[in-house]
């Protein structure tokens, strides 16, 4: 529980926390929230972060990085997400992702230069749905020694200032080789690959359409082989659904301390609102499911370390978290008013932020599906 951690887990919590209030609150006034920071701020964040080691926490020892455990990731980023501070996203160096296990010509072309800050990969799977989607996934056929990859990718977070693009692709089976799902990795500015359109969700992310016309990648630039694409797309799937929860958690503890403080102050009507039964009833809701999501984050992140298999307990966390940080903020923004939805408000923003947690990393029904289909199909999942 967060309550009972080793002193050096106590030690990083204090670390992030005096981080926020010294480093971040300093030079995030000014800054619009939405808005990638001045190149100078981001620079300053992750020098800082970089003395106090944070941001090598995310990486490969073999690259530098401190390569913490997924406890050590909860306490960090759930403390960051706390702070509720616009420049947390440029405080962890970029993790290797799917790339962890690339070997030889990626590891030099892809990998390598990521973990240096030298380049920047998008991942590319989320196929069109509605009018005008194709009934066909983005398939890929063998062409002497390279694959022709046609069809559209319709969300590609960061793909406008992408370098490279991680595509899951559907290889035919042809007399040269076998089918099946393939993560291949394309070069923007590949001829044949373009970005149909760019556009921003609530959240404040940018994002970009992909159309492959019959683009030509070298078959050397599949991760693993043909018929391993969703594997290894999977291979960090833990980590990001923890990820997104100890976020979640992070919000909702901002988020209940804010309420806090509205409804223990002077109201117009007289007296504090928390002096009212009714408000207090809303308010405690919003306490018994943080609670609630903190154990459940906190006991997900010790499976995870013991290196247990935790697949169906990180959904879980995944799932719960963030449909919790929703309600709570939800719940806040009524018992605050009309205040708290104009533009430019903490919690307008963590409004449309939490929004796109239930969709963004996996949709939360399409998450339950696979907690069913862990226990009656492969007998995993604890209670
Ligand atoms: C902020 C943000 C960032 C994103 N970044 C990326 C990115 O970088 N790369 C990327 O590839 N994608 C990205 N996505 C897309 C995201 O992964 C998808 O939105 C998500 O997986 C859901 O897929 P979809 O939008 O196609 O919806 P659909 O798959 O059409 O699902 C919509 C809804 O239909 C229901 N549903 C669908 N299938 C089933 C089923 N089998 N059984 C029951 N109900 C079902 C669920 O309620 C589901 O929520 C991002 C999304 C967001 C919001």
């Amino acid at each position: 529980m967060p309550e009972s951690l080793p002193p050096d887990l106590v030690t990083l919590r204090d670390r992030v926390s005096a981080f926020i209030d010294e480093d971040l609150r300093p030079i995030e006034q000014g800054i619009a929230p939405d808005a990638p920071a001045p190149a100078d701020v981001r620079q300053r964040v992750r020098a800082r972060s970089k003395e106090i080691g944070l941001f090598g926490m995310t990486q490969p020892r073999a690259f530098g990085g401190s390569e913490a455990g997924p406890l050590a990731m909860v306490v960090a980023r759930e403390t960051l997400a706390a702070g509720n501070s616009s420049l947390a996203r440029y405080v962890f160096g970029p993790g290797p992702g799917m790339l962890a296990r690339a070997e030889g010509d990626l590891r030099t072309r892809y990998l390598e230069p990521v973990m240096r800050g030298e380049a920047q990969g998008a991942f590319a799977f989320t196929e069109p749905s509605g009018p005008g989607a194709s009934d066909r996934a983005t398939w890929a056929k063998r062409d002497g020694g390279a694959f022709i990859v046609t069809g559209r990718k319709v969300f590609v977070s960061g793909g406008a200032t992408a370098d490279f693009y991680q595509v899951l692709v559907n290889v035919e089976e042809d007399a040269s080789g076998p089918g099946g799902p393939a993560m291949l990795f394309v070069d923007r500015g590949t001829p044949g690959v373009t970005i149909e359109r760019s556009f921003e969700s609530i959240d404040g992310g940018g994002h970009v359409e992909l159309r492959f016309n019959a683009a030509r990648v070298p078959q050397s630039n599949v991760l693993g082989a043909v018929g391993e694409g969703i594997p290894r797309a999977m291979v960090n799937i833990n980590e990001e659904r923890v990820e997104s929860a100890a976020s979640a958690c992070g919000i909702a503890l901002w988020t209940v301390e804010y309420v806090t403080r509205h409804i223990t102050q002077g109201h117009r009507a007289g007296g504090r609102l928390g002096d009212r039964e009714g408000v207090r009833l809303r308010y405690s809701d919003l306490r018994i499911e943080t609670y609630a999501a903190r154990a459940m984050l906190y006991r997900t992140a010790r499976l995870l370390d013991t290196g247990d298999d935790a697949i169906n307990e990180a959904a879980a966390a995944k799932v719960f978290c963030t449909e919790v940080a929703g309600r709570v903020v939800d719940g806040a923004v009524q018992l605050v008013g009309g205040q708290a939805l104009i533009v430019g408000h903490p919690l307008e923003r963590l409004y449309r932020r939490v929004r796109s947690m239930r969709l963004a990393g996996g949709a939360s029904d399409i998450l339950r599906l696979n907690i069913a289909r862990g226990v009656i199909e492969f007998n995993a999942g604890r209670l």
